[in-house]
């Protein structure tokens, strides 16, 4: 059977640019969202979470199935496979909604980890911090994301705050601190018939745990590129995975270290939308339908910069060169991402007069002072 419809759990940003790259391919999409008047609703019907037989309808309304959203519960899932296939399975989306399960998955598959415990009363916490020493990431091993439900500990002291933050969560999962230069992530694709391609890393800079900005290629990433597409692979084939998976990177001096992954398309692989031959997003659609998968090469160095809080001017945006605006129809809010830019930048002079004029025109103030010394 041809598919033409993807059901899609979540209407966010990401659903709303599956279904922009599922258009040209005649490709349908619908979407299980709880609000209705979500941004992917301009691209195809919402099916609520909230109304009733919201899921059986849901399933009806589409040959196959994928998700933007990580967190999509593991009971609606379990409903859906009965009868119609998912991409990517279940087992990829159950590791990834909880760190231990996902730190083990790692281990397993020899992708270098910083040393972590389990830790699920004070007692294992005291015990975490005398095997890993100071300072530790406490981290909830389910439902955290952007930084949240987090704690550093850096002084023994802090051990009672800390479990009193996060000790309610029952599951944690205490980490040693990465001593990291930089953060990267690796985003690959792939396909029903087992073809794996992978874009170029992308390098992240976070403003208050929120991704801020991502530079592609990443600087300087020559040596790290093929480490990173190995063990994206190893991912990808033992979760004999289908469609778009994101891991994220510290890079230290031992070398690159899995910090999580993430089973759908992600936040820093925006720019492939104008910055790849196939973007993320269709690479996403076209390998949950079964199609040949297009190629991931860059055709320019990239920047993509999030719009967080509050919208800029479209004019003042749009006046800038070699700029692409995109607006995910959300109302404004603190921290929230509303939106995105894709900087093309011809060269470095371009790209640092690019970023001057950026950080003069959005309201959230963004660190792109850095982008100045990036060479492209
Ligand atoms: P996460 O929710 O795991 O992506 O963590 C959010 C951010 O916290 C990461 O992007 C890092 O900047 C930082 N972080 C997380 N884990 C560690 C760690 N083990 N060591 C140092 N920094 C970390």
């Amino acid at each position: 059977m041809t598919t033409t419809t993807i059901g899609i759990f979540g209407g966010g940003q990401l659903g709303r640019m599956m279904a922009q790259a599922a258009l040209p391919l005649n490709i349908k999409c619908t979407f299980f969202e709880a609000k209705t008047d979500c941004p992917a609703a301009a691209l195809g019907p919402v099916i609520s979470t909230e109304a009733n037989n919201g899921l059986q309808d849901f399933i009806a309304s589409a040959d196959v199935f994928s998700l933007e959203f990580e967190n999509t519960p593991l009971a609606d899932v379990d409903v859906l496979i009965q009868n119609k296939s998912l991409f990517p399975p279940r087992q990829a989306l159950a590791t990834a909604q909880n760190r231990l399960l996902e730190k083990a998955l790692f281990d397993e598959l020899n992708i270098p980890v910083a040393a972590y415990r389990a830790v699920d009363s004070l007692a294992s916490l005291k015990q975490a911090v005398v095997d890993l020493g100071l300072p530790i990431v406490l981290k909830t091993a389910t439902g955290g994301y952007d930084g949240k439900g987090q704690f550093v500990l850096r002084e023994a002291d802090q051990i009672e705050q800390a479990w009193a933050e996060l000790g309610p969560a029952k599951s944690l999962i205490a980490e040693s601190f990465v001593q990291f230069s930089r953060e990267v992530s690796i985003i690959a694709v792939r396909g029903q018939d087992g073809e794996v391609r992978t874009w170029d890393l992308a390098e992240n800079h976070h403003h208050h745990g929120i991704l801020s900005h991502s530079i592609v290629p990443a600087p300087d990433s020559q040596d790290l590129q093929p480490v990173a597409q190995d063990y994206i692979t190893r991912l990808l084939h033992h979760l004999n995975y289908v469609g778009v998976l994101t891991l994220e990177l510290f890079v230290t001096e031992q070398g690159l270290y899995a910090n999580e992954m993430a089973p759908r398309v992600h936040n820093s692989g925006h720019w492939s939308i104008e910055g790849a031959v196939c973007s993320q997003f269709e690479n996403h659609i076209r390998a949950v339908a079964g199609l040949p998968l297009g190629s991931t090469q860059t055709i320019r160095p990239t920047v993509m910069v999030n719009i967080i809080g509050q919208y800029p001017k479209k004019e003042d945006v749009l006046a800038l060169s070699c700029a692409h605006l995109h607006l995910y129809d959300k109302s404004e809010r603190a921290g929230r991402k509303i939106g995105h830019i894709t900087l093309m930048p011809l060269d470095s002079n371009e790209l640092t007069s690019l970023c001057i004029q950026l950080a003069r025109i959005l309201p959230e103030p963004l660190a792109l002072t850095e982008e100045m010394q990036i060479n492209v």
